[in-house]
């Protein structure tokens, strides 16, 4: 943690409910509760998804690192989000099980373990709580019952629809995305003459199920299943209290998803849900969203690869996660080869400087100044969370550090400590990068060249053939490769 100790520190952070940026003032001092919007497990998360996940992992990262004792749930939705996002048609793990013959709960399940799979990889912190909408029918019943006695909501044969009108009498429907009522009226279509709905606006809080409805559940309405808006306000609400200080998601959920949870949320315990929203902008593939729908949705493990038409080559997951913290978090990100390919440069010249940094020897006294890194770093962080400021000061201490190394600058030891300590915060512990060496089965292939390199040194040694096992002995120590003998053959690291 930086000097200041987290009391004084000034952190701003964007609310989308006000349009702009505020002092972050928790209701609970030293903790925050932050909800935020999992996936929904019925395909591969694709890279855009991974974006929304990774931005809130360097914000509940940089809360921590404030010393804030953060309870961060993030669902998993495994329940009632149908085709569309609409209220009615085919459930989108219903539909998946069907083309897979495999039973819904077999759907969630790999895809569950692949989310966590490649967000382990992207060195993601678990979150503190991760509740799954099927684990949560009963909350979510109890809040329909609620929202029924409050009178915003009404059923019609076994389904129960929010009444949108109604509601924005007494409240803000639109408060969100700062919208009037009409003007969204306006946007949408008429209701034809089979709709059950009063209001064109309404949503469905529970769903009455088909006879062949794969997942149902038992209701004071019959048997059916809960909406997608409802999952989220019954389990923020459970764990985080009627009102909590953030929530998130990505930006293509305000207008409905979130602006719905809201009205649920305000009718259900006469409160709003969280103090402040924060929603992550879209990566884009050609300033085209990335989406299922779309078709340009990259999988994670193609750009490890590089096996995609659109790749030229593969990138390492920390490449990727350097490319997405060069850019704020509410910017677009246009993913494209040029891109990462700098990405890849930049994240490497950050990373030889890290280990130089450690290998740096003090002198009596400094001759570069970088006493005011940190407070640049927070600084940066207390705006928003402007990780690519941070990185920008992180390669101005670059220079410093190979001059340091070249012997054309100084530095004392206490300055050195804190320089070191500094980069391993804002690198590892903010930024969430880890150096190539230490990743895991992402950097596999890299792993296994540098063994294969040591086993024909081993053979060449064993050869008597001495030439080329001193060069390569002598060109991966030159790389930065420490190499040991051992008596069953060697190890490695850098
Ligand atoms: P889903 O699994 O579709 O419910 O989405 C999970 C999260 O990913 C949500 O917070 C979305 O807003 C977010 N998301 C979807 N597409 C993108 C994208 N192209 N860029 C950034 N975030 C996205
Ligand atoms: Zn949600």
């Amino acid at each position: 943690m930086g000097d200041l100790g987290f009391m004084e520190q000034k952190l701003y952070i964007y609310n989308t409910l006000s349009r702009k940026k505020e002092l972050f003032v928790p209701i609970h001092e030293n903790r925050v509760g932050m909800y935020v919007c999992g996936p929904t497990v019925y395909s591969d998360v694709h890279l855009g998804n991974c974006r929304t996940f990774i931005s809130f992992d360097l914000i509940y990262r940089y809360f921590l690192y404030l010393g804030y004792k953060v309870r961060y749930v993030r669902n998993i939705t495994d329940a009632g989000h149908l085709e569309g996002d609409r209220d009615e048609g085919d459930d989108k793990f219903a539909k998946k099980a069907k083309l897979e013959q495999l039973e819904p709960m077999e759907i969630v399940q790999k895809y569950t373990i692949g989310f966590h799979e490649i967000l382990n990889i992207f060195n993601t912190l678990p979150p503190s709580i991760e509740p799954t909408a099927t684990g949560h029918i009963s909350e979510q019943i109890e809040i329909v019952k609620k929202i029924l006695e409050s009178g915003y909501a009404y059923e019609k044969s076994g389904t129960i629809y929010f009444d949108v009108e109604k509601y924005n009498k007494d409240f803000d429907y639109g408060i969100l995305t700062n919208r009037k009522l009409d003007d969204l009226l306006e946007g949408t279509r008429e209701l034809g003459g089979q709709d059950e709905k009063k209001g064109r606006l309404d949503f469905a809080l529970w769903i009455k199920a088909k006879p062949e409805t794969l997942m149902q559940w038992p209701s004071p309405w019959g048997w059916g299943f809960p909406g997608w808006h409802l999952e989220c306000s019954a389990m923020s609400s459970k764990y985080l209290g009627d009102t909590f200080d953030i929530h998130g998601g990505g930006m293509d959920l305000q207008a409905t998803h979130h602006t719905n949870e809201i009205a649920q949320s305000q009718a259900c315990n006469h409160t709003a849900p969280a103090n402040y929203w924060l929603h992550t902008n879209m990566l884009t593939v050609n300033g085209v969203r990335m989406s299922k729908s779309a078709g340009n949705g990259f999988l994670p493990k193609e750009l490890f690869t590089g096996n995609h038409p659109l790749l030229d080559k593969g990138y390492s997951p920390m490449t990727v996660r350097f490319f997405m913290a060069q850019s704020h978090y509410r910017s677009t990100l246009d993913f494209s080869n040029e891109a990462l390919q700098a990405s890849e440069k930049g994240f490497g010249r950050l990373m030889e400087g890290y280990a130089r940094l450690q290998k740096l020897k003090a002198s009596a006294t400094s001759s570069v100044d970088t006493a005011g890194l940190r407070t640049r770093c927070e600084e940066a962080m207390n705006d928003d969370f402007n990780s690519p400021i941070v990185i920008s000061h992180l390669f101005d201490a670059l220079r410093a550090i190979n001059l340091i190394h070249d012997g054309k600058e100084t530095i004392s030891e206490a300055d050195l400590k804190e320089l070191q300590s500094v980069f391993k915060t804002f690198i590892e512990d903010v930024l969430g990068l880890k150096p190539e060496s230490e990743m895991g089965s992402g950097n596999e292939a890299y792993k296994q060249a540098i063994d294969l390199l040591l086993n024909i040194r081993l053979q060449a040694k064993q050869n008597k053939d001495w030439a080329t096992s001193d060069k390569i002995r002598n060109e991966l120590t030159a790389l930065g490769f420490e190499i040991k003998d051992t008596k069953d053959g060697f190890e490695w690291k850098i």
